[in-house]
């Protein structure tokens, strides 16, 4: 079957050959892209879609979240917005909710985020183990994950668990955990910032996934400066992830190598931190992604066009640039050719705009401007599945 996405206003493919002149066309033949250009030249399809002159763009690459998770952190949050003190750690818990919540339980909400996501654009999504902590929970994870998303990372150094040392903890998360899961993931992660991991501990978690075939990824420079990055690009990682407080020596090193800069400047928003420093990196020559960060606790939101405006807006990205990021940078973090862009043999993934142009993301924001989604050659549902229940 083939279908011919037709009256496109503005077509946003990655190529670097885009014809300049609308109305664009898009053919998709079963799962993926098979022609783009002016639609007066489209060859002819089994059926069409006329999107009205609306902009058309690739589904959001979401290359950074944490959504196998039970329980809900909004008197936490509320606490914390009000500035009141707390005393509760915030990802214990989730830790312990999570440990107690039943397989099914995690998998249909996160099936429930991932679908959220979807219809807000994102046709790509990464999602992260490290709210179980222990061998059983993060396999537990690690397996639905693996069910629902496209790329799933293995993050059990998150954190120390109560009752444990860091020491005896590496030594778990690099053994029998990594065996546990390596079946499941494709990726390591590692959570190193002061208070969680140091740059030692960091590199290590990197090379035991590493010789278990996994692709490495790191949380760093989130809270301060700090070894993050540098590990992560002495180990070839392929994204080090927050990257909020970069020394020069930092970006330097970003742009001279393959490791992406994944920046979250949603998180950034809710957490205090200041804007990530896009026009650095950007300038310097480093690739740059943008991702949600969805979690339960430091930022609970799956709009990637958020931290598209917010790119814009406080980190001085262009929107071309931040469209790019959001969507060709998260490829890159995953390392995917298949999605991120819409040139031919692409994974047809369509996001149509309600607007005439990506300027509006950050024109409008907070607007829901997602008019239509395809994932794969399939329409995402556009309206939220009222049937399913809504997890407190
Ligand atoms: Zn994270």
């Amino acid at each position: 079957m083939t279908l011919l996405v037709t009256g496109i206003g503005e077509l946003t493919t990655h190529d670097d050959e885009e014809p300049r002149d609308g109305p664009f066309a898009v053919v998709v033949d079963g799962d993926r892209v098979a022609w783009t250009g002016r639609a007066r030249a489209a060859p002819a399809c089994d059926t069409a879609v006329d999107v009205g002159g609306r902009a058309v763009l690739p589904g959001w690459v979401d290359s950074h979240t944490h959504l196998v998770f039970a329980g809900d952190r909004g008197e936490e949050f509320a606490r914390r917005v009000a500035g009141r003190p707390y005393t509760a750690g915030g990802i214990r818990t989730t830790v312990d909710a999570t440990r107690a919540a039943p397989d099914a339980d995690l998998a249909a909400r996160l099936r429930r985020h991932v679908a959220e996501a979807a219809r807000q654009g994102t046709t790509c999504l990464e999602t992260k183990t490290g709210y179980g902590l222990t061998v059983a929970d993060e396999a537990r994870a690690a397996r639905i994950a693996a069910g629902e998303v496209d790329e799933v990372t293995f993050l059990g150094a998150h954190l120390t668990p109560a009752g444990t040392t860091t020491e005896d903890y590496l030594d778990l998360v690099c053994g029998p955990m990594l065996d546990a899961v390596a079946g499941d993931v494709g990726w390591i992660d590692v959570f190193c910032e002061d208070g969680a991991f140091d740059g030692d501990a960091a590199a290590r978690v990197l090379a035991a996934g590493a010789a278990r075939g996994l692709g490495g990824r790191v949380h760093g420079n989130q809270l301060g400066p700090g070894p993050g990055v540098a590990v992560a690009v002495a180990a070839g990682a392929a994204s080090v992830d927050h990257a909020t407080h970069l020394t020069d020596a930092d970006v330097e090193a970003l742009a001279g190598s393959d490791t992406v800069a994944t920046l979250l400047p949603a998180c950034d928003l809710s957490t205090g931190q200041p804007p990530p420093p896009a026009r650095r990196l950007v300038d310097a020559g480093a690739t740059v992604a943008l991702a949600s960060n969805a979690n339960p606790g430091s930022c609970y939101t799956t709009s990637v066009a958020l931290g598209v405006a917010l790119a814009v807006l406080q980190a001085g990205l262009s929107v071309p640039e931040a469209v790019r990021a959001a969507t060709l940078g998260g490829a890159r973090a995953l390392r995917r050719d298949d999605v991120g862009h819409l040139r031919v043999g692409a994974r047809a993934d369509l996001h149509v705009l309600d607007a005439p142009t990506v300027v509006h993301l950050a024109q409008r924001p907070g607007v829901p401007l997602t008019a239509a989604v395809w994932r794969a050659g399939v329409r995402v549902p556009a309206d939220a599945p009222l049937s399913e229940e809504v997890h407190p």
